[in-house]
């Protein structure tokens, strides 16, 4: 026998039964941000490999160890499936000139990739929600961004579900300063520090912060912190978004350790978290990135965005019991006989174009066992078409779900009755 080819581990399949939850979360998502003045952009799934590199970051874990990169062999060209979608956002804004018309406040949806070790919450395939404000200093759409978030979870019901922590990781300057303190501070410990720490000393001592390894807690638990070592106004902007925060009404928490695994992000930085979810507690996460657009070649433009992991949050759905219903079909047609089965395809038409949801049986078969197949599909109605109903070109509809009397009826009559009930 043939061996069944099965799909990559890490990226999954989203069965009909799991699509639903998608289609409930991406149809809120969408209302949402186009409530807030936030425009859809779709960028491609695969960019120049140095796109990443430049704006991610050489000595990240990302860009490290988990692009999935190849070359093209036509021309030789370096190419990555995007592991994120801040970059190509950038490179598109840049690329078509968008900033020309004045700020940008954008979101984008889609599968990223990243080579990692599929666990709960953490897939080889997985898929992200993205919103970026180019061109804005903040800390006022600094601001608006975690009140998005804010009413997003409220919407989606997991709003009591999650925590928010802020951080900020100040200007290039005090991080220069701070690194340089770090750095001194990690030489006093060499002993203790992993693989990873030892090869990020020098070059990305921050990046050592973030690191997961719990026999490292302690020493970056005793580490030097970068809010003491912060210039006066990235001081002022952490601050200002503090304020603006409690006059909102968003609760939070300041995490002086938060540091993000990409190396693009300056000043604010925040995240989501939940206890619900185990050790992938983190749903969404962003900050500024001030510095990106001119390292991606373009004028200089204040900027900042955060990202959702949508796996992760219908995760928490479904663990807050947050009910999605399944949209079943209205009506479920039978019929039997050329007439009946010449006015079913018409009675279809109809019901649709009349706004209703309707199946049309196909593959022929008993009335006992179309009606079978009705009562199968989770159908509200059953419609029913014989020759006798044909001629008269009217249906006879069954409620499936409830003990009431079958009435018979033309389609207009039908459509009304149909959308009434
Ligand atoms: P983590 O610390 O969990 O590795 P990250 O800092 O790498 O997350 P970001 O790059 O900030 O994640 O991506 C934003 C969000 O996307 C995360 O908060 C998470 O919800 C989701 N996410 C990231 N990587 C994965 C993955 N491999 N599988 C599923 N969701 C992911
Ligand atoms: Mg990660």
């Amino acid at each position: 026998m043939t061996r069944i080819i099965q799909a990559i581990r890490g990226m999954n399949d989203i069965l009909p039964d799991q699509a639903h939850h998608w289609e409930f979360f991406e149809q809120t998502v969408h209302e949402w941000m186009a409530a807030c003045g936030y425009r859809n952009i779709r960028l491609p799934i695969v960019e120049q490999t140095d796109l990443f590199v430049r704006s991610i970051g050489a000595v990240t874990d990302i860009v490290e160890k988990e692009m999935y990169t190849f070359q093209d062999h036509l021309n030789g060209d370096s190419l990555t499936l995007r592991p994120e979608g801040t970059a190509s956002c950038v490179r598109a804004v840049l690329e078509h000139n968008l900033l020309y018309a004045g700020p940008q406040r954008l979101y984008y949806s889609g599968p990223m990739f990243r080579h990692e070790r599929p666990q709960k919450g953490r897939y080889r395939q997985f898929h992200q929600v993205g919103v970026e404000a180019l061109g804005y200093a903040g800390p006022d759409i600094d601001t608006e961004h975690i009140v998005m978030c804010a009413g997003l979870w409220e919407k989606l019901g997991i709003a009591d579900d999650v925590r928010l922590e802020i951080g900020t990781l100040g200007s290039v300057e005090s991080r220069t300063l701070h690194r340089a303190r770090l750095i001194s501070y990690l030489q006093q410990h060499l002993g203790k520090l992993d693989d990873d720490a030892h090869r990020r000393l020098h070059s990305n001592p921050l990046r050592i912060l973030d690191s997961k390894n719990p026999e490292m807690q302690q020493i970056i638990d005793g580490a030097p912190r970068l809010l003491d070592d912060l210039d006066e106004d990235s001081l002022k902007h952490f601050e200002e978004l503090q304020r603006a925060l409690r006059s909102q009404g968003v609760d939070f928490e300041i995490n002086p350790r938060l540091v993000r695994g990409l190396d693009y992000y300056n000043r604010t930085v925040f995240e989501w978290v939940t206890d619900r979810l185990g050790a992938q507690g983190t749903v969404c996460a962003g900050g500024r990135y001030d510095g990106l657009v001119e390292q991606i070649g373009g004028k200089p433009a204040p900027a900042c965005g955060f990202a959702m992991g949508v796996e992760r949050l219908l995760a928490l759905m479904l663990e807050c019991g947050k009910d999605i219903p399944h949209a079943a079909a209205d009506v479920y047609v039978v019929h039997q006989g050329e007439a009946a089965t010449g006015f079913a395809w018409e009675a279809v038409r109809y019901l649709r174009a009349a706004g209703l949801k309707a199946i049309l049986h196909c593959g022929g078969g008993s009335f006992k066992a179309q009606m079978k197949k009705a009562d199968a599909s989770g159908a509200r109605f059953a419609v029913i078409i014989g020759d006798d109903e044909a001629h008269a070109a009217e249906i006879s509809i069954k409620p499936l779900r409830e003990a009431a009397e079958q009435v018979r009826v033309g389609l207009a009559a039908a459509a009304d009755l149909l959308k009434r009930i």
